[in-house]
């Protein structure tokens, strides 16, 4: 696994923004996270060691633009080399995550065809509203590896119809001492589209409010991911 962040910065777009972690994180550096800038890591695919070697070594899984959009239109004029880059690096499988899935089709490359086989492409969701606007402009897009990212998850959706060709649906609550609360229900009926339709799911987080059987509990942030784990409903 390798990340891969070739600039740096977001605009809040959608609720599932509120508590973002990079405007969080960059507000306590005294970061204007809404200035876009190109970082020293913009070519880090493709750089070599003195014996020639790339120094990302084949066969991982390299998380790309983890700390802002990879479709920002702010970016526009930096992602056609980041798209050659990962051309050059067949060897390598890329992911990102995207609000702005509606953007798609301006910002892929014109070789772009069925998608590059290494590319995962991400959507994410945080309500019904956002799920029936983006999902179908995400099912209808040629991508070879799609998933689903539900996360924060602010209410009950249903997204069953959606999930033709979708590899993984992965859920998640928002994280924050004032963040809106996660139920468990809500995790339940997600998973159970997923079951219905042959997709596999993970509940990957919950939130910093989970409510479960009616009780509501505080999950401090280093437990999040380990306690959505126990549930162990992953499939
Ligand atoms: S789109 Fe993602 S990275 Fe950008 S502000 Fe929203 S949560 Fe943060």
């Amino acid at each position: 696994m390798a990340m891969w962040n070739p600039w740096r910065g977001c605009h809040k777009y959608s609720e599932g923004c509120r508590f973002c972690y990079i405007h969080k994180g960059d507000c306590k550096r005294g970061v204007d996270t809404d200035l876009i800038v190109k970082t020293d890591r913009f070519t880090a695919p493709v750089e070599k060691n003195k014996k020639g070697e790339y120094k990302i070594k084949a066969g991982q899984t390299v998380y790309l633009c983890f700390s802002s959009d990879f479709l920002l239109p702010d970016a526009d004029v930096w992602r056609a080399d980041c798209w050659n880059m990962m051309k050059e690096r067949g060897d390598l499988h890329f992911l990102f995550l995207t609000k702005r899935i509606n953007r798609f089709m301006d910002c892929v490359p014109s070789d772009w065809g069925d998608g590059y086989d290494n590319v995962t492409v991400g959507c994410t969701v945080e309500n019904q509203q956002t799920a029936d606007h983006r999902l179908p402009i995400f099912q209808s897009a040629p991508i070879k590896h799609k998933n689903i990212i539900c996360q924060p998850l602010l209410e009950q959706i249903d997204i069953e119809k959606y999930l033709d060709d979708v590899e993984l649906v992965v859920l998640g609550g928002e994280s924050d001492p004032d963040a809106r609360a996660l139920h468990y229900d809500w995790v339940l009926a997600v998973r159970q589209q997923c079951v219905n339709t042959h997709t596999h799911f993970e509940f990957r987080q919950c939130g910093t409010h989970f409510i479960r059987d009616g009780k509501e509990y505080t999950i401090p942030v280093r437990q999040l991911c380990s306690q959505a784990k126990k549930a162990g409903i992953n499939c």
